[in-house]
């Protein structure tokens, strides 16, 4: 059976701040999703921080114009109960009033695939807030090219092959094939600034799509910060592709990434469980994984998978790094480069105040230092 699973997100409201979405945004969201009739074969609806995700399966193949409207429809709802209690940042994601069937540059992520549904079809979505879509170039890094991180590229034919990386340049709005092995530096050049170039999808040599995942960068379409583009990627794994395992792992090392507070800093990712709010320790980073099974397109799960004991640990480390960056206050590379900067305006002020002090060296010390420091020879 050949399905499409799609999944689109959206911010449009949090209690008190960016933490969560109240249960009333999440029933109208689900109450718009419920309706769709026959025009999807499964669906589910969770949160990761303030992002609403909806995970659906059908056969209408990607950039589809019902699914992308269902969604869109289903956030406006949200939006309106967002707006009806107060929430925080009401329909924040929802940029444009004029939605003409696409949810892309619209505001709203999406990671879609439409694929050959195998006997035991498996994946995994990993949904993040609080950072940007770069953050996931350290993590499938790891999965598709680092066999120090996943013994899977040694071991199984299909990864030793080597994938297909599509590598997108977000802020020129163009994106490249690299393939392995013979690109590999070349990859690893362009996933050193994840603020730049992302991880758009991966797939195998012939074609069959791994990864997908949400790449828009919100700031760059609404040209003024609106909240970081928190991403979403979907990863298919077993049998010719990573194990679930494997997928999971390279989330063990909680590496830092740019968002969190006032989505200007530094601070690692951390796993953390299904439907979490996100942190109001200075906003960490989070990341959450939901492991599904899916026959003929009616999924099975999510099984929660940060939720084992072992994750406990790795969120220790995730605290104790973002207390050792955090330790160093403004300081870069605690806080991001200017232009990565998020509520800029601020800054700028600052910034013009401190030209409006400044004056040429010369006029100052550097005269004064030449005549002291005059040689009489
Ligand atoms: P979100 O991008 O999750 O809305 O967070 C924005 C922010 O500024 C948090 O401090
Ligand atoms: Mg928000
Ligand atoms: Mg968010």
């Amino acid at each position: 059976m050949n399905v499409t699973i799609s999944t689109i997100k959206a911010d449009v409201g949090g209690i008190g701040g960016h933490t969560r979405p109240s249960d009333g945004l999440l029933d109208a969201v689900r109450h718009v999703v419920q309706k769709s009739d026959d025009l999807l074969l499964d669906y589910y609806i969770g949160y990761c921080g303030d992002d609403v995700h909806i995970i659906m399966s059908h056969t209408h193949g990607v950039d589809n114009k019902k699914v992308h409207t269902l969604a869109w429809d289903a956030f406006m709802a949200g939006t309106q109960v967002a707006r009806d209690e107060g929430l925080y940042g009401a329909g924040q994601d929802l940029l444009s009033d004029s939605f003409s069937g696409n949810v892309k540059g619209m505001g709203p992520g999406v990671a879609e695939m439409q694929f050959e549904e195998r006997p035991n079809e498996a994946f995994v979505v990993f949904a993040a807030d609080k950072t940007e879509p770069g953050a996931f170039n350290y993590p499938m890094y790891r999965l598709f090219v680092d066999s120090l991180s996943n013994t899977g590229l040694i071991v199984n034919n299909s990864l030793a092959n080597g994938v297909r990386f599509r590598v997108m340049d977000v802020e020129k709005g163009s994106i490249a094939d690299l393939e392995l092995w013979q690109d590999k530096p070349t990859l690893e050049a362009a996933l050193m600034y994840p603020g730049r170039f992302v991880i758009d999808s991966v797939e195998t040599k012939d074609g069959e799509p791994i990864m997908a995942a949400s790449t828009d960068r919100l700031h760059n379409i609404a040209g003024t910060y609106v909240g970081k583009d928190d991403p979403i990627c979907i990863v298919r794994t077993q049998k010719k592709f990573p194990a679930t395992e494997e997928a999971g792992s390279v989330f063990s090392n909680p590496h830092l990434v740019a968002g969190n507070t006032r989505g200007s800093h530094n601070m690692p990712l951390m796993p953390v469980t299904l439907n979490s709010a996100a942190t109001i320790n200075f906003c960490i980073p989070i990341v959450e994984s939901a492991v599904f099974s899916m026959k003929m397109g009616k999924f099975t799960g999510p099984f929660d998978g940060f939720s084992t004991a072992d994750w406990d640990v790795i969120r220790d480390i995730a605290v104790q790094r973002a207390r050792s960056i955090r330790s160093q206050g403004f300081i870069h590379p605690a806080t991001l480069v200017p232009s990565e900067l998020e509520y800029a305006e601020g800054y700028r002020t600052r910034m013009t105040d401190l030209e409006q002090k400044m004056v040429p060296i010369e006029d100052t010390q550097n005269i004064q230092r030449k005549e002291s420091y005059e040689d009489p020879d």
